[in-house]
């Protein structure tokens, strides 16, 4: 059997005709920047996340950089980021001349560790952008709790976890603000970069409108500079035609993960972790594993594709070696670095297949060497 480690013709084939003629009609009408396909998709995922405002732009990392700013964040300020994520999540807060701040992780969820935001706050932090990584929501009552205390803004990072609940309610909806990207291989996939920003806050919105689009709302009133960071109608109208379907892709991403539980459980690896408080969305599923490195070339012979997400912790990529970050400062990452495995992970994916890299899984654990 050949397994890759996400398919997405698998999932176009099951929804061709709505993708083809979504892609139709916006060449008929000719609206291929921002415009009414781009507004509609705005108005229903408004709707789905349960949020005031919805603010579509180019890809994920725009989103950041521009509610950084939208956020008065800039030069001389600090933003605390956890020590694992995409590489955007810091990138964007150094483009926008702050500095990011990486804060450790928790050992079991993997999500950023609220004793670690503590540690790291000083007189120069401003914000705390906590991310759902791998689609598990992070710890958003200590979280607002620290940035209440100290006065931050919380911009949450959602780019992993589309539907995932804190408490019941959807991430994206707790913070200050939040960004999603739609990156093709995310939960929402567009069929190119797309992302957006929401708020339940107007004013941070109508600025993050103003940014993304020359600093205008209105055609040719400039009230600043901005860029130019916009949603192509293409892809708002495939977001569109995708969106009623995501609940349901939801859970089948759930119910693989649950059976990858079962087929693992007795493998003695370390598998993850949902707290609780949480709802996980398997935008990944992430095992730790001995050996990883001969492991993984293992499930390659086999027909299995795995990835890692990410090889390196944020603060030991070459950007921020200046720092001199030692493997003691951020431990749980360190550790775990070597060990992390993403195994295929797609609502596509039958029980056969599952159990198909389960017993993959298991010979490339059993050899000795
Ligand atoms: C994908 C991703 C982003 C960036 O999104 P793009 O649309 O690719 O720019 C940001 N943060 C995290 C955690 C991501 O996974």
């Amino acid at each position: 059997m050949n397994i890759p480690f996400v398919d997405l013709a698998a999932q176009y084939h099951t929804i061709k005709p709505q993708i083809d003629l979504a892609i139709a009609n916006v060449i008929a009408d000719t609206a291929f920047i921002s415009g009414s396909y781009a507004r509609k998709f705005e108005e229903a995922y408004a709707k789905w996340l349960g949020i005031k405002h919805v603010i579509a732009c180019a890809n994920g990392t725009d989103a950041i950089e521009i509610l950084l700013q939208a956020c008065g964040i800039g030069p001389g300020d600090e933003v605390i980021v956890p020590a694992n994520s995409w590489i955007s999540t810091s990138e964007a807060v150094s483009f926008m001349g702050a500095t990011p701040i990486f804060a450790d992780v928790d050992p079991k969820s993997y999500t950023i560790d609220p004793d670690q935001i503590e540690a790291k706050i000083t007189s120069r932090t401003k914000a705390i952008i906590p991310v759902h990584f791998y689609g598990l929501a992070a710890n958003m009552d200590a979280v607002m709790a620290i940035a209440q205390k100290h006065n931050l803004l919380v911009i949450e990072d959602t780019a992993q976890a589309h539907g995932a609940t804190w408490k019941g309610q959807k991430v994206g909806t707790i913070g200050h603000a939040a960004t999603f990207s739609f990156y093709p291989g995310k939960n929402l996939g567009a069929y190119g970069d797309a992302g957006c920003m929401v708020t339940n806050d107007d004013a941070i919105a109508e600025k993050a409108r103003m940014i993304a689009n020359h600093g205008q709302l209105k055609k040719h009133d400039h009230q600043m500079e901005g860029r130019n960071s916009r949603l192509d109608g293409m892809q708002g109208a495939i977001l569109s035609a995708k969106l009623p379907f995501l609940n349901n892709w939801t859970s089948s991403r759930q119910e693989n993960a649950a059976l990858y539980d079962q087929y693992l459980g007795d493998m003695g690896i370390q598998l993850p972790y949902t707290p609780a408080d949480a709802t996980h969305v398997y935008h990944l599923y992430v095992v730790q594993v001995p050996d990883r490195d001969r492991v993984k070339q293992a499930m390659k012979d086999a027909g299995v594709q795995c990835l890692i997400h990410y090889p390196m912790p944020l603060p030991f990529l070459k950007p921020y070696a200046d720092r001199n970050p030692q493997p003691a400062d951020f431990p749980v990452v360190h550790a775990a670095k070597d060990r992390i495995l993403s195994l295929p992970m797609y609502p596509e994916m039958t029980e056969e297949m599952i159990a198909y890299v389960a017993k993959k899984l298991q010979a490339a654990l059993e050899v000795k060497v």
